[in-house]
């Protein structure tokens, strides 16, 4: 799969700005649907999503309108020209799609999560030449979601792309789905040419982060957005607040800012050749730096092995902790970095004295 060209669908779109899938979170009437996707004919939104079955958290709320729904947007399609998108969560839902001719089918991230659920729907939709888009898993597992990408891949389905919607947790978060951008960065890099589609709405749950967090996604060189789009966003039956009106959607698009895959002027090349290489250089300093200190770490290792004192010492290490994050603070690095960088550090440093006191 490594070398493969996941781009071929998106290209043939030869479209000059991102991808723009936008509609409802859920299609709740023939009208609703056909009034949102009017609205957005006229814009930058190629294709219009809408939830026919919906993943509720719990049961009573609304669930989605079901199999009638599918004629709805056989309607959009012939009346705006955008092309139509839903959730499938099983197999049944899978031919029912094909059935009703919808070009996008995604896995939502409940779905993804589930390899029996994701390998009925790749047995369903075989060898499918319709665009399937694999939501990212609700936990941040890369290999989840990949693995999910390549059970579809094995079953001839080629169109493919991913979305990111952010991922749950305990942690208190601005965010309704932690965006941790590194998951999708490294989905990435393993996979150049896989399109990922954004999905602010989902990371953010509400209206008022989504432009920051398009424009992050972006500057990430993400391929496109999927953004909830609705003409009466706080009347939704699902996800009301974080639904923008289309008109929304179209300031959002205007103000969103593109930016070039690469330098283009030679002068602004040579520029960033010159700082990468101070970066470089700074870089190399840190490796050495980090690995003197894990010199002093063994050496206090042999002491407290000829001491036969225990590893973790925990008053010291609150000591250090709290010491580097004051100063980190005073330099312009944030609270949360520093932490990550000095347990990093003093984990590894825990593994090097284990080696010696056990050694
Ligand atoms: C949705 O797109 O409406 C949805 C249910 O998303 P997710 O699977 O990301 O929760
Ligand atoms: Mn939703």
């Amino acid at each position: 799969m490594e070398n493969k060209n996941f781009r071929t669908w998106l290209d043939a779109m030869e479209l000059a700005h991102p991808l723009v899938i936008a509609g409802p979170c859920s299609a709740e009437s023939e009208q609703q649907v056909l009034e949102i996707a009017h609205e957005l004919k006229n814009t930058d939104a190629t294709v219009f999503r809408a939830g026919v079955w919906k993943p509720r958290t719990r049961p009573g709320s609304f669930e989605g309108n079901g199999a009638v729904a599918l004629p709805w947007l056989k309607k959009v399609k012939e009346e705006t020209g955008l092309l139509t998108a839903i959730e499938i969560a099983n197999a049944q839902h899978a031919k029912l799609a094909l059935e009703f001719d919808i070009d996008i089918l995604w896995i939502g991230a409940r779905t993804t999560v589930n390899p029996f659920a994701v390998q009925e729907i790749a047995d369903a939709i075989a060898g499918t030449d319709k665009i399937v888009l694999v939501k990212n898993p609700i936990n941040p597992d890369l290999a989840l979601w990949i693995g999910a990408i390549e059970r579809l891949h094995k079953k001839g389905v080629t169109n493919l792309g991913a979305i990111h919607r952010g991922f749950s947790s305990f942690r208190k978060s601005n965010y309704r789905n932690i965006p941790s951008w590194q998951i999708p960065i490294d989905l990435k890099s393993k996979y150049p040419t896989l399109p990922i589609i954004n999905d602010p709405s989902h990371i953010c749950g509400n209206r008022e982060g989504i432009f920051d967090v398009s424009q992050t996604a972006l500057d990430l060189k993400m391929d496109g957005l999927i953004i909830e789009t609705h003409c009466d966003p706080d009347k939704a039956w699902s996800d009301a607040q974080q639904q923008i009106t289309p008109s929304r959607l179209v300031e959002i698009m205007d103000e969103l800012k593109v930016r070039k895959p690469r330098f283009e002027r030679e002068e602004s090349l040579s520029k960033l050749n010159a700082l990468r290489k101070e970066i470089n250089a700074k870089d190399e300093q840190l490796l050495e730096t980090l690995s003197e200190r894990m010199q002093i770490v063994e050496n206090i290792g042999k002491a407290k092995k000829e001491s036969n004192v225990a590893v973790l010492q925990t008053t010291r290490w609150n000591e250090i902790l709290g010491k580097v994050i004051d100063k980190g603070e005073e330099q312009g690095l944030s609270k949360n970095f520093i932490e990550k960088i000095f347990k990093a550090i003093h984990q590894e440093s825990i593994a090097h004295q284990e080696n010696i006191i056990n050694g």
